[in-house]
């Protein structure tokens, strides 16, 4: 028998909760088709069963016909795009996460500061590409420790560093150490530009994987919360998966395996959560237990033009 520990808090957080319900009452208000400029959030399962629904994902504006009501996902879209469905006459509907929109602002109060900018995140993340095209500044994109040795920058005296929602706290803490290192009078927020739901996932994965033998987790490959829900575990020494549903699991990763944790990123659907619970039972017996964790009661408000769709 296999006991599954089920990880507290885990799977949507609120900006992926209010990113679906956008484009779900954009549906209901104006009717299909609604475009969605890039995936609105980073899971396979959520994108094809909107796309069953009405919903057309499209990964340039000019894909869009003119007028088209238009979505933009919750990873947030550079300045040039918000231009560009302005000169397209597209009625556009913003999903972006208010904390991204909230990174956002910090670098432009930055950047109005006349400082460059280091934004630590992921090169060609949708999220990264919009957050350097929403800072009117220079914008030098630093992913590791060893980046920060190579940073040619213009004045060591005036310069501002942000981070990606979606990073590992500790190696985040490494690099912004490197950085202060390196330029003693940088400003910053620190690692809290790193959202709650990450921050809280990420802790609960840390502790669940000290009392488990395996863990797993369910979330798309191109999401980045969820990489680095698996990275946790690996880096605590447990074999660790991230799968994207119960089709992935295979028996053999179970033998000897008495303890499983079980989590998902803040993309993925809590249905694929229990669909895994199913494929797990199809391999063994089981029993579900769930770990003492934080409850997340955040909410965001509806752009205006929603706010009364039911
Ligand atoms: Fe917003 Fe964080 Fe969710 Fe990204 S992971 S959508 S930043 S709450």
């Amino acid at each position: 028998m296999i006991t599954v520990v089920l990880a507290q808090p885990r799977g949507f957080c609120a900006g992926v909760e209010r990113a679906i319900e956008i484009v779900e009452r954009a549906l209901r208000k104006y009717g299909p088709p609604i475009y969605v400029r890039h995936e609105i959030v980073h899971n396979r399962h959520v994108v094809e069963d909107l796309r069953k629904r009405g919903a057309i994902f499209v990964d340039e504006l000019d894909e869009i016909p003119r007028g088209a009501i238009t979505v933009f996902s919750a990873h947030g879209v550079a300045k040039r795009v918000e231009e560009a469905a302005a000169e397209r006459g597209l009625p556009v509907i913003n999903a972006t996460c208010p904390l991204v929109a909230k990174v956002h602002n910090e670098g432009r109060r930055y950047a109005a500061q006349n400082r460059e900018i280091v934004l630590v995140g992921h090169a060609g993340h949708a999220e990264v590409e919009g957050t350097i095209g929403q800072v009117p500044a220079k914008v030098h994109l630093v992913q590791t420790v060893e980046d920060v040795a190579t940073l040619e920058v213009a004045d060591p005296d005036k310069l501002a560093y942000i981070t990606q929602t979606t990073l590992s706290v500790d190696d985040t803490r490494g690099i912004i150490q490197a950085l202060k290192d390196r330029f003693p009078n940088i400003v910053g927020p620190d690692v809290r530009d790193i959202c709650y739901a990450t921050q809280n996932r990420q802790q609960a994965v840390r502790d669940l994987a000290h009392t488990v033998d395996l863990l797993l987790v369910v979330g798309s490959r191109n999401s980045s919360n969820s990489n680095r829900l698996r990275e946790i575990g690996q880096e605590l020494g447990k074999p660790s998966y991230l799968i994207d549903d119960a089709h992935a699991l295979e028996a053999a990763w179970f033998e000897g395996i008495r303890t499983v944790g079980l989590t998902a990123g803040a993309s993925a659907p809590e249905t694929l959560v229990q669909g895994v619970l199913d494929g797990l039972r199809r391999i063994d017996t089981i029993e579900v237990t769930a770990q003492d964790g934080v409850a997340e009661d955040v909410r965001f408000r509806f752009p205006a033009e929603l706010a009364d769709v039911e």
